[in-house]
């Protein structure tokens, strides 16, 4: 498969297909090429997960509806593993991936490690430059406190099932052949539950919201993850439990910009500052800095201030804090002050401000008639 198909050809159903549709065509489709019954199959295998995919993207109204508007490449970047988020439980345990779960590999629940979760989190310039402790809310499956997963009532326990005594599959007799096939009473699992836990209602897992706390480090940036193993969806019948990644994503800040570990700022200052230098109060992260203007600053000019930036992540040490200098040109003088520049373009040899041809114009690019007493 060199071309990616279309996930309506992979399904085979209309575009217009309702959910049912859709879960009814994967169903067929994953039950078919599932894994566990096409063993060393490759061809299975990938036809198994193309369909898992075209599912995955189909069943999601978002996802479905960008799909229709962009075909594969408007997915591209959105990441399938870790759809986590959203996952009906009743699809998880539930009919679609029931059988799969239950049917295949005949004997007893089989196990199946939990998914992988992502949490997108956004923090401000502020806490990563001081660090912080935040608490998130991650919306998950979780084993059945109640029943520890077992779906069974408490007290009670799941049982041998009848029919087909504990095998998961029944032999059925037809002609000459002896047909096995999943045992339709236990669904392959060879035991039954006979009074559900209420808790979960037998599924022996429920959705749960966990509330997770993390340090967010000093220095960290936009997507930046952090791995918390463990703390995904739990597993099933004994399988370990998914990882969850926290990615950090930085808000734009006021003031500041960030480039690696500095810190970029702007200040304005009084064209006469910029030619004989001086002395300025900048607003820092945390508190005012002095800035030193060197005497002939040109504008544009990055003046650093040290170690006031973003902390290294793991370092002691920080970046700087780049201040970007603007010189504001005077719009407005009155004739004293006219007087005086005027005295000083002479002093400097340029030709001064009689019929626009001067001092002023050059400064300020533009003509300049409001001024004139
Ligand atoms: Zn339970
Ligand atoms: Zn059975």
């Amino acid at each position: 498969m060199t071309q990616k198909r279309d996930y309506y050809e992979v399904l085979n159903v209309d575009r217009d297909a309702d959910e049912n549709e859709i879960k009814k065509a994967y169903r067929k489709l994953a039950i078919q090429f599932h894994p566990d019954k096409n063993p060393n199959n490759k061809e299975a295998e990938d036809r198994f997960k193309e369909a898992t995919e075209a599912y995955e993207v189909l069943r999601d109204p978002e996802k479905r509806q960008t799909y229709n508007r962009f075909g594969h490449a408007g997915l591209e970047g959105m990441t399938t593993d870790f759809s986590g988020f959203g996952v009906d439980i009743d699809d998880l345990f539930g009919d679609v991936f029931g059988d799969l779960f239950r049917g295949f590999g005949g004997r007893r629940r089989t196990p199946k490690s939990g998914r992988n979760l992502q949490y997108n989190l956004e923090v401000t310039l502020e806490d990563i430059i001081h660090g912080k402790e935040v608490s998130i809310q991650v919306p998950r499956v979780e084993i059945c406190s109640i029943c520890s997963g077992s779906g069974a009532k408490a007290g009670t326990n799941a049982v041998t099932c009848p029919q087909c005594h504990g095998r998961g599959q029944i032999s059925q007799s037809q002609g000459f052949f002896t047909m096995a096939r999943t045992c339709p009473r236990c669904r392959g699992e060879g035991e039954i539950i006979q009074t559900p836990c209420p808790h979960c209602n037998g599924k022996g897992a429920v959705r749960n919201t966990r509330e997770i706390k993390l340090n967010i480090d000093k220095g960290v940036d936009t997507g930046f993850k952090y791995l918390l193993r463990g703390e995904g969806e739990a597993g099933l019948n004994g399988a370990p439990p998914g990882d969850l990644y926290v990615v950090i994503n930085v808000a734009p800040h006021e003031r500041f910009r960030r480039n690696q570990n500095d810190l970029i700022t702007s200040a304005k200052i009084s064209f006469v500052q910029a030619t004989l230098g001086g002395k300025i109060s900048i607003q820092g992260i945390d508190e005012r800095e002095e800035l030193r203007i060197p005497p002939g600053t040109q504008y544009g000019a990055q003046l650093r201030i040290p170690n006031k930036g973003v902390p290294i992540y793991r370092r002691s040490d920080a970046g700087d804090l780049i201040v970007e200098i603007e010189i504001e040109t005077p719009t407005h003088l009155n004739g004293e002050q006219r007087k005086l520049l005027e005295d000083f373009a002479k002093l400097r040899g340029e030709p001064t401000n009689q019929e626009h041809e001067g001092f002023w114009e050059k400064l300020l690019g533009r003509h300049e008639e409001d001024d004139t007493e």
